[in-house]
């Protein structure tokens, strides 16, 4: 008999515009349950495929239907470190559950909706950081010399410390912020990630014996060499890309036009939206504008629409992006819930020009219409402005969102380290490698913006190569 997938349960739109706390509210036990008895425990199934750390999907899908969670959270932990925190960001509708049985087009299960394997991952996850469940190191103690650099704490250089430490190597992460996970903090807001889930992953890692330095930038601080001469023997680089892409426009150096980076970096990492009680201000528009149309995209304005809500401010934050709405890298979910909180959406509209006041701040944006014409080469159609089209409108605060490239910092000071035409490091993509020994990569630094779990998939790749490496020294 066809089962009915289970809804997860969100927070209404109204209570939870006003506030930072969590959106998604998870599966209960009973929900998780009777989700997991929807899959069918295909002899060979096709989601493990569709997840970059080939998380053993039915093995613990199978557990959870006989209510052994800690078997469940044991699967789930040999191959990702995270569980609660990719439950959460994962886009599982182009990973594991694309790949789901229930998303082919022919019978006999032609349309159905796949099997909600994340949001049963986050259960098993919660469950397991509730109960105190960490990550188990498995060490042979073969390294009790060795060290090994970790050169930023996003999800690639976390989940690589985190697969050297459970092997019982040492390793340092260094860390140019403040706080240590990347995007994971400054970028993706907590009503989306909450805090408390970052901060049992990054203490597990501390439990297993990780040593975090923070606010040390290593290119400025210290370089690569300085780092063997120190006695590491492996640097691992998870950079990210942490570099605001513009639009090249007049008027966006005006004062209140902000990069999306800075503007949910105030917020996320900075606590700017509880200023006085932290330094860190943020301005508040009452016409907010964000350009672009992807993941960053949705959290700017998602938080920017929350930051006038708790200000008393009548909500007015608009999505500008040059195409329509399927042609949108976001998450479906992220635009949904976006477009629920109250967020406008201007479809096939490409700002031109921010105009400003007497005192250099942005008081308007001038746009042109756009309809579409070809796809261009990233496969989707392209936008082409409709000749007169140009309208303006009112925009105090406006976020530019439209994409991230590497920083060069230690790049820049490194030249004998290879790096391609974006700035991107290039490795050896059977080994990580860079082109210097013992140094390697993963995660946004190599090959440009991607996810969570690709960038973990990266580490976890590099930190295979990273031992193999270690041992042969
Ligand atoms: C706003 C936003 C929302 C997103 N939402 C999602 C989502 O929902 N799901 C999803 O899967 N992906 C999402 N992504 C993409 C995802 O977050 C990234 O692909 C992922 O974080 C990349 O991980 P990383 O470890 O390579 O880099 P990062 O997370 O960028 O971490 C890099 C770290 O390295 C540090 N660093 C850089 N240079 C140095 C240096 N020289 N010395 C010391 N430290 C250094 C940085 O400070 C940073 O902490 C989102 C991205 C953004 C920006």
């Amino acid at each position: 008999m066809r089962k009915e997938p289970v809804k997860v349960k969100e927070r209404d739109s109204v209570s939870r515009a006003g506030d930072f706390e969590e959106v998604v509210e998870g599966f209960s036990e009973a929900e998780a349950l009777q989700e997991a008895a929807r899959c069918i425990q295909c002899k060979e199934p096709k989601c493990v495929s569709g997840c970059p750390v080939e998380i053993d999907i039915k093995t613990f899908i199978g557990q959870i239907m006989k209510k052994d969670y800690d078997g469940a959270y044991a699967t789930i932990r040999q191959k990702n470190n995270f569980p609660s925190m990719c439950g959460r960001v994962c886009p599982a509708e182009y990973q594991c559950c694309k790949a789901c049985v229930f998303t082919k087009k022919e019978e006999p299960f032609a349309s159905r909706e796949a099997v909600g394997i994340h949001f049963l991952e986050r259960f098993i996850g919660d469950r397991g950081a509730e109960k105190g469940l960490r990550i188990e190191a498995s060490g042979d103690g073969r390294w009790p010399e060795c060290k090994v650099a970790v050169v930023g704490s996003g999800p690639a250089g976390l989940c690589c410390a985190g697969e050297l430490a459970r092997r019982g190597i040492k390793v340092v992460v260094f860390e140019g912020l403040h706080k240590t996970g990347g995007v994971l903090r400054y970028g993706i807001p907590p009503f989306r990630l909450p805090r408390n889930i970052l901060d049992f992953e990054i203490d597990s890692l501390k439990k297993l014996g990780v040593e975090i330095r923070a606010n040390t930038i290593i290119g400025r601080a210290k370089t690569i060499d300085e780092l063997f001469a120190e006695g590491f023997s492996a640097v691992f680089l998870g950079l990210g890309a942490g570099t605001p892409s513009f639009m090249g426009i007049p008027g966006e150096n005006l004062c209140n036009v902000y990069s999306a980076n800075e503007f949910l970096t105030r917020v996320n990492l900075m606590s700017a939206h509880k200023f006085p009680e932290y330094h860190t201000p943020v301005n508040i528009g009452r016409h907010i504008v964000v350009i672009g149309g992807g993941n960053t995209a949705m959290d700017s304005a998602r938080v920017a629409i929350r930051l006038q809500n708790i200000n008393g401010i009548k909500p007015d934050t608009a999505i500008y992006y040059r195409r329509s709405e399927a042609e949108m890298p976001a998450r479906r979910i992220e635009i949904e819930h976006a477009r629920d909180e109250g967020v406008r959406f201007e479809l096939l509209a490409r700002p031109e020009e921010f105009m400003g006041d007497e005192k250099g701040f942005v008081w308007k944006v001038r746009s042109s219409r756009c309809e579409l014409g070809e796809p261009d080469s990233t496969g989707r159609r392209r936008p082409v402005i409709i000749p007169g089209s140009s309208f303006e409108a009112d925009c105090d605060l406006a976020v530019i969102a439209i994409g991230l490239r590497a920083n060069k910092v230690l790049t820049g000071v490194t030249p004998e380290l290879a790096v391609d035409k974006y700035g991107d490091v290039i490795v050896d993509p059977k080994t990580a490698e860079t082109s210097i020994k013992g140094v390697f990569a993963g995660g946004d630094i190599v090959g440009g913006e991607g996810t969570v779990i690709e960038a973990m998939g990266m580490a976890k790749k590099a930190a295979a190569s990273i031992i193999d490496y270690v041992s042969r020294l």
